[in-house]
């Protein structure tokens, strides 16, 4: 190939460094040694070439590429730009789409070595709906918060799932201390009911319509997940150090609650929540965008339950930070208006 200077880059890319992003229409084809594609788990070797859709790779060992724009290619071979350009758009023709949206993972966990079991979103899949005045976001027949948590079933160790393998050092050797070796089986003995919970579905649903155990199978699912975050928050402080987590704990048990419609529970739970972000308010270093959005939610927890003025003080508290987001910003100005007419009918 015959290339002019300007039009293409050869690069050099040194063993586990990363290649940085192609520019839209260039190509990348690989001259010598072999890249490994994160996205995908490809690897790809001498003659091989991909474009800007793949957001970027690692090389295995010392690894010589030449990045050019796909036109040049054609201009100085012609036929093989044509021929790559061809072959990336088979590449990217959608697959046979699966409706499923979820799939089962192995987990190790952390601090008693077992495996277990969780369920996860395709997290591609996932089309959000909405975001509703507490800044829950809703998806299209999905909802995330069930699988949330994982929950250890040989410990019962538990953390969000982002969080579950990010334990510090000395979180971890306590943990572990406090597991071993009667702790181990205190754990089992402390085991919650879920496992029955579920054959308990299954027997129920033994009879019935698919969409009835569906119903339960869904239903089953929100009182795991409630009683996961009873237990996360019950054991807080030995899984985690990050105080900001423990009112959105809160918050999400909240709302699980409102879907299994226990308005008291949900009530006890906004209470904590609000609690809760009232004092990572005042006792943490934030930055601005998270003050601005703790003081969001502590101006809607204190409408929502009722205290209005409250509510009002905290609201204008968030505007007069003047962070730009517009969704926030509006519900914010949409609430103070509603206060406001409401208080000057009483
Ligand atoms: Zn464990």
């Amino acid at each position: 190939m015959k290339f002019k200077k300007k039009d293409v880059i050869i690069k050099v890319v040194k063993p586990n460094e990363a290649l940085g992003r192609i520019d839209e229409g260039q190509v990348c084809v690989i001259i010598d040694g072999r890249l490994r594609q994160h996205r995908n788990k490809v690897h790809l070797k001498k003659g091989n070439y991909f474009d800007d859709s793949v957001a970027f790779s690692i090389a295995s060992e010392e690894t010589k590429v030449i990045i050019a724009p796909l036109a040049k290619i054609e201009q100085a071979t012609p036929g093989i730009g044509e021929k790559i350009a061809r072959n990336l758009e088979v590449k990217k023709e959608p697959e046979p789409k699966s409706k499923k949206l979820t799939y089962l993972k192995q987990v190790k966990c952390p601090v008693c070595e077992s495996n277990f079991t969780v369920t996860k979103y395709f997290s591609y899949k996932l089309e959000q709906k909405s975001i509703d005045r507490e800044l829950r976001v809703r998806y299209k027949d999905a909802e995330p918060l069930l699988y949330d948590l994982w929950r250890c079933s040989g410990c019962n160790y538990t953390n969000f799932q982002d969080s579950f393998h990010s334990l510090g050092k000395r979180e971890l050797d306590e943990l572990k201390r406090a597991c071993r070796p009667d702790g181990k089986k205190q754990a089992q003995l402390n085991r919650s009911p879920r496992v029955d919970l579920k054959q308990d579905a299954e027997l129920k649903a033994g009879g019935e319509t698919i969409q009835d155990y569906n119903e339960y199978k869904k239903n089953m699912e929100l009182h795991i997940a409630i009683e996961n975050h009873l237990w996360f928050i019950k054991n807080f402080h030995k899984y985690c150090r990050v105080q900001e987590a423990l009112p959105k704990l809160y918050l999400h048990l909240a709302w699980l609650y409102d879907d299994v419609k226990n308005e008291e529970k949900a009530r006890e739970a906004r209470m904590k929540a609000l609690l809760e972000y009232d004092n990572v308010y005042s006792k943490s270093r934030l930055t601005l965008e998270a003050q601005y959005k703790i003081l969001y939610l502590i101006a809607r927890l204190n409408h929502t339950l009722g205290y209005k003025e409250k509510a009002l003080n905290n609201y204008r508290k968030c505007l007069s930070l003047r962070v730009n987001n517009r969704q926030i910003n509006m519900l914010a100005e949409e609430a103070v208006s509603e206060i406001k007419r409401e208080l000057n009918r009483q």
